[in-house]
């Protein structure tokens, strides 16, 4: 029994690249939340199911690939490639190439550092349509990212049929993670305020005010567009979370009148409570460090489309 735990912990920490110290101090916590009701065994299956791996076959297909992750094996057909970019660090040159690879489960986005895998995208070994094998490599919020000790080569393995759809996932706002392109159907719960700011009319990017003048960091002192911007607090149930929508989603939203403060007010008071589809990207706050929605399309709720659905299941 304990060789077997010993055997378990070796694996999770092979596939997950975690410290088997550290998996012992999961097991444990898991033990202790479960009053001990469950053996060592037991405990570290669940820890390994929590992080994803599968113990028939280590090689794990793209849906199953989480966020932390450190010892990744996935296999992919390549579904875009993108131009390969070259950037100076410490007086530098280095490049980073980024692709798309696909299975029948889903498709994600591979971050390449290591020159010499460049080269074969440069070379174009690797071309859309060929099937890649990585090994070893480490996953950054949902990318894979491949370092000096990861592995990547051409495979045999024919890949029909891959999932090439975007990946938008209907996720519970409690399973959000940075870096998600998610769907999810939930209840306003908050309005805050609209807050303005100014953009360059050229580069849209934000402009200092000084004294009367508004600056483009890249543009100079130039005539400033408003924008507007309003904070809501999204609830599925599960959890909720601070969203942001910008400008051009706050009329779907039905927020028009946002600089007359009684009008905006009764619109804000209508929205509460309103149940309504947001598609979107989480990403961090980085002032308060904490996830964030950033919503890029508000949709009613499709009655007729929901009952389509339900009857599907
Ligand atoms: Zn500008």
């Amino acid at each position: 029994m304990l060789e077997n735990y010993e055997k378990i912990l070796q694996r999770i920490s092979r596939v997950s690249g975690l410290e088997k110290e550290e998996i012992e101090r999961r097991v444990e916590a898991k033990r202790a939340k479960l009053s001990g009701l469950i053996s060592k065994e037991g405990a570290a299956q669940v820890i390994a199911a929590e992080l994803g791996i599968s113990f028939d076959n280590e090689k794990l297909k793209i849906n199953e690939l989480l966020p932390g992750m450190r010892k990744v094996n996935v296999i992919g057909k390549v579904i875009n490639l993108f131009p390969v970019r070259t950037f100076i660090r410490n007086e530098k040159e280095g490049k980073v190439a980024n692709l798309v690879i696909a299975d029948e489960t889903s498709n994600i986005r591979v971050v390449l550092w290591d020159m010499h895998y460049i080269e074969l995208i440069e070379k174009k070994e690797i071309v859309e349509g060929k099937v890649i094998e990585i090994l070893n490599a480490g996953m950054r919020d949902n990318e894979i990212h491949l370092g000096s000790f990861s592995e990547l080569k051409l495979s045999n393995e024919i890949l029909d049929n891959v999932n090439t759809e975007k990946v938008v996932k209907e996720k519970n706002i409690v399973d959000f993670k940075t870096a998600d392109n998610v769907d999810v159907r939930a209840f306003i719960v908050q309005v805050f305020e609209p807050r303005f700011f100014n953009v360059c009319l050229e580069c849209k990017k934000k402009l200092i005010q000084e004294g009367g003048d508004f600056i483009c960091a890249e543009h100079g002192k130039v005539a400033p567009e408003k924008r507007a911007l309003i904070n809501i607090v999204l609830d599925d149930g599960t959890e909720t979370i601070r969203s942001v929508l910008f400008h051009e989603r706050l009329h779907s939203l039905g927020l028009t009148e946002l600089e007359d403060t009684e009008k905006i007010s009764n619109q804000k008071q209508e929205l509460l409570g309103k149940e309504m589809i947001f598609s979107g990207n989480v990403r961090i706050n980085k002032f308060f460090n904490n996830p964030e929605f950033i919503v890029d399309e508000v949709k009613e709720i499709n009655l007729d489309e929901l009952v389509g659905k339900l009857e599907k299941i």
